[in-house]
């Protein structure tokens, strides 16, 4: 029987393992198995009225056909006003791309900006998605090992020296991050765009959490560091500040000439992004008073002081304090060690004994930690943190 090849390029590419993890944990809630996931990173808030209530106005008022590939202009030029605001960035309307959501603004900005080979510095901790991202765009992705006792946060000079050895292009870099919820100093930015530019390396920076930040911690992108813009793309967006997991729409911000080639490759491969979507957007970028935003801050706030403390006082368990994001690492190499596995059995066995789903660090490239999301109820992080200090309390007895 004739069976379609399948490219060696798509078979190079895995299921996204965070979307994977949180399928497999509704899949055992439906089997009737009382599952608490702590996997996927997805606000368990819902998107505010303004913002929905701009989606169903939408509907309504006809906002259902094909749109300029870009975006929208009203939306675009919304974009560079709401860049300016949150951040100091100063785009152009014609320097924004409007996309379905962070990931594919992450991944066509691979396939604008790299030939075959081209390779391309993944600094670690960084999200599981960038290597099969970087591989898309026909790169190779280039791993920098984490250094947790540097917090997460590499130099400029560890990123050149990785970047000079293997002839990288360029670097990614994601801040507040995920998974270690890592926010660096400004210092520290300018440390890492200075080695950029002494090495000619862009920056894909992906800053899709940089609204949520803890304990007066400040966003600065590389973007907005003196030499640092026309080296830089940005990819942000309302996904996680705003709960618009759904929606999928996001915003791109580079050089004209890169905003232009994403651009064609958004006109060619995917066509505009969701026209419902676009006019929700445009009421979040639009949203100057928000004190909902506030009250979502202050509830993950929260959550993140209570499993900092939690998890801190589980024997075997370590955990830095995250400052941006909504992400725990947590540090189970001596739980392991006792276990006789590695994270990703640590992982499986939680999973299938204690019912709580999380992600094995290995596939954020930082093996022996594991990651948990606390962008989930009081009453679910409860649930899990109880399960969690009983599944670990049998493994260090
Ligand atoms: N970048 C990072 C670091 C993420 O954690 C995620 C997960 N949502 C994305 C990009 C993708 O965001 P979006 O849902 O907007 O595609
Ligand atoms: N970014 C989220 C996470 O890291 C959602 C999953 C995804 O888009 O792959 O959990």
């Amino acid at each position: 029987m004739f069976e379609i090849p399948v490219s060696s390029r798509a078979r190079a590419i895995s299921d996204s393992i965070t979307l994977a993890i949180t399928a497999r944990a509704k899949a055992m809630r439906a089997e009737g198995k009382d599952v608490v996931s702590l996997g996927a990173g997805e606000p368990d808030f819902p998107t505010p009225d303004e913002v929905a209530d701009a989606g169903v106005r939408a509907i309504r008022d006809g906002h259902t056909r094909y749109t300029a590939a870009a975006g929208i202009p009203e939306l675009r030029a919304a974009a560079a006003r709401w860049f300016d605001r949150q951040f100091g960035l100063d785009y152009a309307p014609e320097e924004i791309v409007v996309t379905a959501g962070a990931k594919p603004a992450l991944t066509l900005c691979m396939m604008a900006l790299l030939d075959d080979g081209d390779r391309v510095l993944l600094p670690g901790p960084y999200w599981a998605s960038y290597p099969d991202i970087v591989r898309l765009g026909g790169g190779e992705p280039i791993d920098l090992a984490s250094e947790p006792e540097q917090g997460f946060i590499h130099t400029g000079a560890q990123i050149a020296a990785a970047a000079r050895e293997h002839g990288c292009k360029g670097v990614v870099v994601n801040y507040p991050n995920n998974p270690s919820g890592a926010v660096p100093t400004r210092a520290q930015v300018e440390d890492i765009v200075a080695a950029c530019v002494e090495h000619d390396l862009w920056i894909l920076s992906d800053e899709i959490y940089a609204r949520l930040l803890y304990d007066g911690a400040e966003h600065v992108s590389p973007a907005s560091i003196p030499g640092g813009r026309e080296r830089t793309v940005v990819v942000n967006g309302g996904t996680k500040s705003h709960s618009m997991t759904g929606w999928r729409v996001g915003f791109l911000a580079a050089p004209r000439e890169v905003a232009a080639a994403v651009g064609r490759l958004v006109s060619q491969a995917m066509g505009n992004t969701c026209s419902i979507s676009q006019q929700a957007a445009l009421a979040m970028a639009n949203l100057e008073e928000d004190p909902e935003f506030d009250r979502r801050m202050k509830a993950f706030d929260e959550r993140r002081h209570h499993v900092v403390r939690e998890f801190g006082s589980i024997p075997g368990i370590r955990v830095a304090e995250p400052k941006g994001a909504f992400y725990a690492l947590l540090d189970v190499r001596e739980v392991c060690e006792r276990m006789g596995c590695d994270d990703v059995g640590f992982v499986e066995q939680l999973l299938v004994d204690g019912l709580v789903a999380t992600v094995p660090g290995s596939a954020f490239a930082i093996p022996g930690f594991v990651r948990i999301s606390y962008a989930a109820s009081m009453l679910d992080l409860d649930l899990a943190i109880g399960r969690i200090r009983e599944f670990v309390a049998s493994k260090m007895a």
